[in-house]
């Protein structure tokens, strides 16, 4: 096992990260020596470690004559590529083997919509739904429904408590050591002494139980609602134990239906169905999609989106109360929920025309749950809608309306949400009509779309708002 510079250089990372995969690798290195395995592990700063995949590997099979290199499939492309052409130069045998860590393999999402140009993720999550045997009643989705998504979007109304952080902390201030040791780029907090993130199976499963005890309950009613007392709400923090394999997406899904069956007048239906498409759904979902359009999709930008990444992206510091919010709570924690990643910091840099190099840039370092696979079909796909309609059917964009409607962030923002023009008007108001016009070309056709222009067309101020929004665009570093 190593810690390698290659890993922790190819972008900036969250310090929270970096310590987060390393501890971890070092809980399991531990777990195997106890057991009688031998283990050969290179610290990030270890004099002998060369920091490369390739060097540390020849240098290995040299010292200890190997005869034989096996490996798991990695889940990112980049890694796939290295590992295969290292074999393609060893001198000795090699065997490959498939991780055994998702319902899916690599390339079953494309067999499953053979020549289609599109994929939709309802699909896909039927045929999972069917192919495993979950939530199914014969061939139908129990309930009858497959997706009770409608009943799911509430904003947070006080009436059910938040419950604590489950109680894991951990000493990690001798991985921090190493880290500056070495000198890793690196940003963003950490309190070392209490660190929250599990590094072995026995927190990470502390933290399962946790979340089906306690939060499933009301996952799926408050899953798209945000507030500034809470930064979790009813969310799992699983992303991290299931992406950095401490738990297997098996046997989260049969956690969450066991306890569905054990507690059904308290848990609805919608509330477990919405956590299991989470993970039976998207998550095997943009894996698929990940392994399909690889390598070119890194470098899709469907509406040549060029500007740069406004500072404050890194600092927080911007008067747009939500977007202080959920910077500031992700260079704290290493995490936002999915709503704050979407509509909130993805929306603002979709709106405003960042480049997506950029975007997913930031995203790829910030949180903790960052692994190629699942945050650039999110990223480029999902939120900056770069790949032209391969993930979503429509870009997901919104004015401060809908972040109002899902938030308590407009209480206390310096920017006023009902307005669309004039000093205090909040930004994302002209700007989201503003992405609208410039991008009429794109999306006129859009059959989702066309009635926005409908709209716009429509427009009491519509050339006013246009100049706030460029205005805005002009100065984005002091919003
Ligand atoms: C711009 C953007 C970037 C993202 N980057 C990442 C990333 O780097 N790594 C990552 O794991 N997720 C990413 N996501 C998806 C999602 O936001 C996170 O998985 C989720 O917020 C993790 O928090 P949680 O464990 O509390 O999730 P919960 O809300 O509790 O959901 C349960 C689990 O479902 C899975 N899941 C939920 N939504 C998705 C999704 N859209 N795609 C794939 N799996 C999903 C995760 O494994 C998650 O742990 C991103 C989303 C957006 C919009
Ligand atoms: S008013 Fe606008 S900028 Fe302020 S919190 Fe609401 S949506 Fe965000």
């Amino acid at each position: 096992m190593m810690e390698v510079k290659q890993e922790s250089e190819y972008v900036k990372h969250h310090i929270q990260k970096i310590v987060g995969f390393f501890a971890s690798m070092r809980e399991f290195a531990g777990q195997l020596q106890s057991k009688g395995h031998h283990v050969y592990y290179l610290k990030i700063n270890d004099k002998d470690n060369k920091q490369t995949f390739d060097k540390n590997l020849g240098a290995i099979i040299k010292e200890f004559s190997v005869q034989e290199f096996e490996y798991q499939l990695p889940d990112e492309y980049r890694l796939d590529r290295q590992l295969r052409k290292y074999c393609d130069a060893l001198r000795i045998d090699y065997q490959i083997y498939d991780t055994e860590h998702f319902y899916t393999h690599r390339d079953e999402l494309k067999e499953v919509f053979k020549a289609r140009a599109q994929y939709r993720m309802e699909h896909f999550y039927r045929v999972m739904r069917r192919k495993h045997d979950i939530l199914m009643n014969g061939d139908k989705p129990e309930g009858g429904e497959w997706n009770y998504d409608e009943l799911n979007r509430q904003s947070y109304d006080d009436k059910i408590k938040v419950p604590a952080l489950p109680d894991v902390k951990n000493d990690v201030s001798g991985v921090l050591h190493d880290i500056q040791d070495a000198q890793l780029p690196n940003f963003g907090f950490i309190d070392a002494e209490r660190f929250t993130w599990p590094v072995n199976r026995t927190q990470s499963r502390k933290l399962l139980r946790h979340f089906i005890t306690h939060c499933l309950p009301h996952f799926g009613t408050y899953q798209d609602a945000m507030d500034s007392r809470h930064d979790i709400l009813f969310h799992s923090r699983l992303s991290f134990a299931l992406n950095t394999k401490q738990l297997s997406p098996q046997e989260v899904i049969e956690a969450a239906i066991n306890e569905w069956k054990k507690r059904k007048e308290e848990i609805g239906l919608p509330q477990v169905e919405g956590f299991i498409r989470q993970i039976l759904g998207w998550r095997e979902y943009m894996r698929g999609v990940y392994w399909a359009h690889m390598p070119e999709y890194g470098s899709l930008n469907f509406f040549s989106h060029t500007t740069k990444l406004p500072e404050f992206f890194w600092t927080s510091e911007t008067r747009m109360n939500c977007m202080h919010h959920a910077i500031k709570q992700s260079l704290y924690t290493a995490y936002a929920h999915h709503i704050q990643r979407l509509m909130i910091t993805g929306n603002f840099a979709l709106l405003a025309g960042i480049h997506p190099d950029e975007v997913d840039a930031w995203y790829l370092g910030i949180y903790i749950d960052a692994v190629q696979w699942v945050e650039i079909t999110n990223t480029r796909g999902m939120s900056q809608y770069a790949d032209g309609g391969i993930v979503g059917s429509k870009p997901y964009v919104s004015s401060a309306q809908y972040i109002n409607k899902m938030s308590n962030y407009c209480e206390d923002c310096y920017y006023n949400k009902s307005v669309k023009t004039g000093d205090r008007a909040c930004p994302f108001n002209s700007l989201y009509w503003h992405f609208y016009e410039r991008n009429r070309e794109l999306l006129q056709k859009n059959p989702r779309i066309g009635m926005m222009y409908r709209v716009l067309d429509k427009l009491k101020d519509r050339e006013k708002i246009l100049e706030q929004a460029e205005l805005y665009l002009k100065n984005i570093e002091d919003l």
